[in-house]
């Protein structure tokens, strides 16, 4: 089958054929109908060889969508041909956290050496995925692939981040989003479907912010140097309840943490690598300051039912497989609006 791999340290991604999955006991192979692109792939390949924590060639992808193409032996539940969302931080099952479906946050998946699909195991940018246990798909129930894909972590890892936080955004407050990106544009629609906060975005990009005020947001300001101001000067000087850093620069998380009200959340999800000091007097009294990680298993099912009741809409552009690297290269250079998502059966 053919496959997106990252192949070499700070080459780009390639196309190439593979050996056909085959299921074994207890996994599920799916034909991927659709898998979405995200800046943390770009992270991955930009990292040096020294201290490179997964082994290459690695097949790229950690959103996907597909049907059951085929089950391993002792597979129940599924059928072939059901169509179905893959849930990505996989974890053993078992431990506390698995327990909760907090797999993201799974206590011995590093001891065990379980990785998610595209960041460390084969991804979903491939003809077929093989899913290790049935646990980690969730029905997509009449959803389109191509919409859908993207919620499985664009869409998942801020409603985990927004949902923390949802106490805090009562009638009257602000949330702002920095960088309206394939997570950020998705957020700005979440907060706007569970919260009746102001929404304020913030984007280096004229165009980002133009589909950020298309998506919901009440405010959309550039971001640079004088954006802090700017949103203090919104809300009236007191800042925003909670902010979420979907860049996670030293500059953004600098405004990030400038922007806060006394009380606040600053969740930094993208991972730039800027850090945010907290110590007396360096923020607003109380500002709680946190890093997540996508998000568990309920949470995706949660996500996929409220995009069923037509509150988010993703906006996607799609590429043939052979495409791909042209996607990641257009995503690089910020020139996707939304999510790619690529179709590797055309
Ligand atoms: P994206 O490229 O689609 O979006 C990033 C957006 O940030 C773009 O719109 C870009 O114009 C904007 N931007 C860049 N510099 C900016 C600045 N200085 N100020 C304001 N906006 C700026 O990326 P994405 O796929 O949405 O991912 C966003 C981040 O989240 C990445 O760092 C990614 O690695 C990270 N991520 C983290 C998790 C997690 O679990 N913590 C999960 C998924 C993605
Ligand atoms: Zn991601
Ligand atoms: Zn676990």
């Amino acid at each position: 089958m053919k496959a997106l791999q990252y192949r070499t340290i700070g080459a780009p991604p390639e196309v190439v054929t593979v050996p056909d999955p085959e299921p074994g006991p207890g996994q599920v192979l799916l034909k991927v109908t659709a898998a979405g692109v995200c800046h943390s792939d770009i992270a991955v390949m930009s990292w040096p060889a020294e201290g490179f924590p997964y082994e290459l060639p690695l097949t790229l992808g950690h959103e996907g969508v597909g049907t059951v193409a085929a089950l391993g032996a002792g597979v129940t539940g599924l059928a072939e041909g059901d169509a179905v969302a893959v849930y990505g931080p996989w974890g053993c099952g078992t431990c506390a956290k698995c327990a909760e479906g907090k797999e993201n946050y799974c206590l011995r998946a590093d001891e065990l050496g379980i990785r998610p699909p595209g960041l460390g195991r084969p991804g979903s940018m491939a003809e077929y995925l093989l899913i290790d246990d049935p646990r980690h798909l969730v029905p997509l129930d009449g959803l389109d692939p191509v919409a859908a894909v993207p919620l499985t972590d664009a869409g998942l890892t801020p409603y985990h981040a927004i949902k923390r936080s949802l106490p805090k955004l009562v009638p009257g407050s602000t949330a702002v989003v920095i960088g309206t990106g394939g997570l950020g544009h998705v957020a700005i629609q979440l907060l706007r479907a569970l919260t009746s906060a102001r929404v304020v975005a913030l984007d280096v990009s004229e165009e980002k912010l133009r589909l950020a005020r298309a998506v919901g947001a009440h405010e959309a300001v550039l971001s640079d140097a004088k954006a802090a101001d700017a949103v203090r000067e919104i809300t009236g000087g007191l800042g925003a309840e909670a902010v979420f850093d979907f860049v996670g620069v030293a500059p953004t998380v600098q405004t990030a943490g400038a922007v806060a009200a006394v009380e606040g959340d600053v969740t930094l999800v993208g991972i730039g690598g800027g850090s945010l000091p907290v110590g007396f007097g360096m923020l607003p009294f109380e500002v709680s300051v946190n890093a997540p990680y996508w998000g568990s298993r309920s949470e995706l099912t949660e996500v996929l039912n409220l995009a069923r009741s037509g509150a988010v809409s993703v906006h996607t552009e799609t590429y043939s497989l052979d495409d791909a690297p042209l996607a990641y290269e257009r995503l690089h250079e910020g020139r996707v609006n939304g999510r790619a998502v690529i179709l590797p059966h055309g």
